[in-house]
């Protein structure tokens, strides 16, 4: 802003003295004062200097001060002209004013009145550069509001009193589709989706203002729905938070401010709500396979026990543990242990119905919520299409995988009273159906907590047992059918347990085979059976071969078949002492790594035999592939054999079979001498059971072989 000693003026005369004895009087109130004389300097001084006040005489010789002030005006200078004449009409002033004079000077002029004229000049030239000066600045911080709030990220509104958009920027467009003029006048309730107009109601034409006005509250806009627009939005709602706060005008006459409309930010939020989604999304689901987890699982399992205590209905909960799975993930990697965990889910899910709940547990455990029962029969219903559909072998990069599933049922409310109970419940119930070596379901039932928790003793004592040398061989004769000469023994591990006595395997092979230990078990028991083959064979007792029984788990082992091999000739012991028992569920699930294995065994002279015959989903199909020797019949086929059951038509035709195949038979678990006979009548080749004589320990073996001929009485110390 100027002040007076910056203030630069001109004095215009023809004559001289007039000009000096101005100069003088001005240039005293200390203001700059330059002098022209006549038109043309004028002129060529306002060429080069910039002033803000003339004294211009009208009347000059060369060029009039009409002139002056035309050139003045076509040149836009901007100046405050102060007219001096000698002519006193008052035509000539209006003519001066017209030709944009600022004020009129008569002359003669008393110096006061000159001064005075000229200080209401200068102050009004101050007041106007000073206001243009604002309205330059007024002008420039306008656009930049302008700029900033239609270049905000955020949505920026004003609506009036009754909540009708006066103003909003552009970001409306990029966002939600809307040309920002055809909002202009419309209700903002034609932005908010429907859902959220509630909320809408209370915060976005807001009226309150400081702390009680909306602040970063979250609500939905509509996408405008313009087919025919060239953007292309992904969704058709947007996601918003909103602070906004009434607007008030100060009015003097009243007491109250007066509401004038609404002011309010919307904020973009969507992509945070993706985010949030997806995190929300991954705290409750598995990753690997995209099922609901454990979390979400009990969610709705509590959610499903609520609506059950209202409607007096019952739910069920499945626990699925996958056998053998552990087995694919050691020996094809994790990739294809993964893979096949995402098959699993996938066909279990479909198996479901769609209020379903199917879970991963974790590892090879899944859980089913069935939210509404009406008998257990639905239940048993789902559990078999459960395992049933697991059946069916699983392709895998090229493996074609067979796994097996166990699953423990609870029902709500019988077996709990809470989730985790049911859950758990569930687990003990599969727990214990997997301990007894089945597949297949089970529910729940009292006291298998109690079997549950011996069970998880047993197996961190199977985990010692074997360096404790707590195992021990029992060997049971096999006898030939027609001449009665004992031909060969099974060997049959026991568990000798420091607290519970001599524990059966069928209380302890599915833990060794669940934890993997019955590798080193098995191997155990190989080099117990050839050590004593062997010092049999130094006392020169009769040479008779030794069946052995096998886990699936062993002979999927890697190298299985040279270590078996390695551990004969440790002990100098032909393949043909050797016949190893394997049960044809192994067959059907490693079929092609099997038959490699087992070719490998025949080819040294070991023998082969398939255990517990008929029992599984027996395919003979597969029999002629591979190199069988013997046929064990199941001795629940045997026990069946009965005075009073005259059909003994499995017997006779699994007998036929075999012979149709050239193998030899065996009939295990004989117990009575028309058992005996029976077998004998319908061909079968060798008979094993306690009424030859129960499984008996190595001394007693020693016993037996140096008997010439076998008789059944003389074997009395039975075991079991
Ligand atoms: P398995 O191979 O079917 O063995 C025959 C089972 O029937 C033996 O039970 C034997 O004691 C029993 N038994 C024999 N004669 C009779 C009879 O006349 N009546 C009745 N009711 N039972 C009879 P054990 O020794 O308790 O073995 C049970 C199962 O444990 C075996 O069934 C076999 O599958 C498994 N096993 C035993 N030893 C081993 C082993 O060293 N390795 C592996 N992997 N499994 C083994
Ligand atoms: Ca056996
Ligand atoms: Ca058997």
């Amino acid at each position: 802003m100027k002040s007076k000693n910056q203030i630069r003026i001109l004095a215009v005369d023809d004559q001289l003295r007039m000009l000096q004895s101005v100069q003088e009087l001005v240039s005293a109130q200390g203001y700059i004062i330059d002098i022209a004389q006549g038109g043309r300097a004028a002129i060529a001084q306002l060429e080069q200097e910039a002033y803000d006040v003339i004294f211009l005489d009208l009347m000059m010789h060369d060029l009039s001060g009409h002139e002056v002030m035309a050139y003045i005006r076509d040149h836009q200078i901007d100046i405050n002209i102060i007219v001096v004449s000698g002519d006193a009409s008052i035509d000539a002033a209006i003519k001066a004013l017209r030709g944009g004079a600022h004020d009129f000077l008569r002359k003669p002029y008393a110096p006061e009145l000159l001064l005075k004229t000229l200080d209401n000049v200068v102050r009004r030239r101050i007041l106007e550069v000073e206001n243009k000066e604002i309205q330059k600045k007024l002008k420039h911080s306008e656009k930049l509001y302008r700029f900033m709030v239609n270049n905000s990220p955020d949505i920026v509104y004003i609506l009036d009193p009754d909540g009708h958009f006066v103003f909003i920027n552009k970001r409306i467009e990029s966002l939600l589709g809307y040309d920002k003029d055809e909002l202009t006048g419309k209700h903002y309730s034609e932005l908010v989706f429907e859902d959220d107009m509630e909320l809408a109601h209370y915060t976005f034409n807001e009226r309150r203002r400081g702390t009680r006005a909306t602040h970063n509250i979250e609500l939905r806009l509509k996408c405008k729905d313009e087919k025919s627009s060239l953007r292309c939005f992904e969704t058709d709602v947007v996601s918003i938070e909103l602070s906004s706060m009434g607007l008030y005008q100060n009015r003097q006459d009243a007491e109250e401010n007066e509401f004038i409309g609404t002011y309010g930010v919307a904020r973009d939020i969507s992509e945070r709500k993706k985010a949030e989604e997806i995190i929300k999304y991954q705290a409750h689901h598995d990753l690997l396979t995209g099922l609901p987890n454990r979390i979400l699982f009990l969610d709705r399992l509590e959610m499903s026990m609520a609506q059950a205590r209202r409607s007096g209905k019952s739910l069920a909960v499945m626990f699925l543990d996958l056998d053998r799975f552990k087995f694919v993930n050691d020996t094809l990697g994790h990739v294809i242990g993964d893979r096949l965990l995402q098959a699993v889910g996938q066909r279990l899910k479909y198996t479901l119905r769609d209020g379903d709940t199917l879970s991963r547990h974790g590892g090879d455990e899944f859980t089913v919520l069935l939210p509404e029962i009406e008998t257990r029969n639905d239940v048993d219903r789902v559990a078999s299409k459960i395992i049933d559909e697991l059946k069916s072998p699983f392709m895998v990069d090229g493996n074609e995988l067979y796994i097996n599933g166990s699953v423990g049922v609870t029902v709500y409310p019988d077996d709990g009273e809470s989730a985790d109970e049911l859950i758990k419940n569930a687990d003990i119930a599969m727990y214990h159906l997997k301990n007894r070596g089945k597949g297949g379901h089970q529910f729940y039932s009292d006291g298998m907590e109690a079997l549950f928790s011996q069970s998880l003793a047993l197996e961190g004592d199977l985990r010692k047992a074997i360096d404790a040398d707590q195992f021990v061989v029992f060997y049971q004769p096999q006898i030939d059918a027609r001449s009665g000469q004992l031909v060969a023994m099974e060997a049959l591990i026991r568990w000798n347990h420091p607290t519970r006595g001599l524990l059966s395997p069928v209380e302890f092979i599915t833990h060794a085979e669940d934890t993997g230990l019955i590798v080193p078990i098995g191997e155990w028991l190989l080099r117990r059976v050839c050590s004593d083959i062997s010092e049999w064979r130094r006392q020169g007792l009769p040479e008779i071969q030794m069946a052995i029984n096998l886990s699936a788990l062993q002979i999927e082992c890697r190298g299985f078949a040279d270590t078996l091999i390695g551990i004969l000739d440790e002990y100098y012991l032909p393949g043909n002492c050797l016949e190893i028992e394997i049960t044809e569920n192994l067959l059907m699930k490693e079929m092609e790594n099997a038959i490699h294995k087992l070719r490998k065994l025949s080819a040294h002279g070991i023998s082969i035999a398939i255990d517990d015959f008929g029992t599984g989903y027996s395919s003979l199909s597969y029999i002629h592939k591979l190199p069988i020797d013997t046929v064990k019949i199941d001795r629940s086929f045997v026990h069946e054999i009965t005075p009073n059951n005259q059909d003994q038509s499995i017997i006779h035709a699994i007998i036929a079979m075999a012979r149709g195949l050239g193998l030899k038979t065996i009939a295990e678990g004989v117990e009575s001498e028309y058992q005996r006979q029976i077998l004998v009548a319908a061909g079968c080749d060798v008979m094993q059971g306690y009424f030859f004589s129960r499984p008996i320990d190595a001394v007693q073996v020693q016993g037996y072989l140096g008997q010439d001929r076998h008789e059944p009485e003389e074997v009395t110390t039975f075991i079991k």
